[in-house]
């Protein structure tokens, strides 16, 4: 069998009155992510894991930000588009692991649905989808609340 391991990363800035998607779900929150998209950063990040997984470069070469055709666009048909280009190619997702940096609000509640929302997406149970939230202890500009920042790994297999 052929594996294949990716990383991917994204940040988003945040601002009062917009929405806040994560994980293809919508968080009710106050504040949410400017974006050309809906601005679901962990979509993003973890599309560019896949990706990174397939060298096939990152989510902006294949859905540029510049293009009207992706003006406020759901995250979610991102993601299924990039894993046509790994299905296309004969692979698979072993699994994935999310981490997201946010101070505010708190994700806990939220995360059971962003991994059922997930894993048919990504072909998964949802025991192969990880999604992780924490602060930074008020640190830096996740911390300041300016931002989130996430993380994701994918790891690709075919036999
Ligand atoms: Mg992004």
């Amino acid at each position: 069998m052929d594996i294949r391991i990716g990383q991917g990363y994204d940040v988003h800035r945040l601002q009062a009155g917009l929405k806040m998607y994560l994980c293809g779900v919508e968080v009710s929150s106050e504040i949410g992510f400017v974006a050309h998209s809906d601005g679901d950063v962990a979509i993003h990040a973890l599309c560019d894991a896949l990706l990174g997984a397939l060298a096939l470069g990152d989510i902006g070469k294949h859905f540029p930000d510049s293009s009207a055709a992706y003006a406020g666009i759901d995250s979610k048909i991102l993601l299924s588009r990039v894993m046509q280009m790994v299905s296309a190619q004969g692979w698979s997702v072993s699994n994935v692991d999310i981490t997201i940096a946010l101070q505010a609000p708190k994700l806990a509640k939220f995360i059971p649905q962003m991994r059922s929302t997930l894993a048919p997406l990504l072909g998964l149970d949802e025991g192969m989808v990880s999604v992780k939230a924490t602060t930074t202890e008020r640190l830096g500009f996740v911390g300041r609340g300016e931002g989130c920042e996430v993380w994701a790994v994918a790891l690709l297999q075919r036999p």
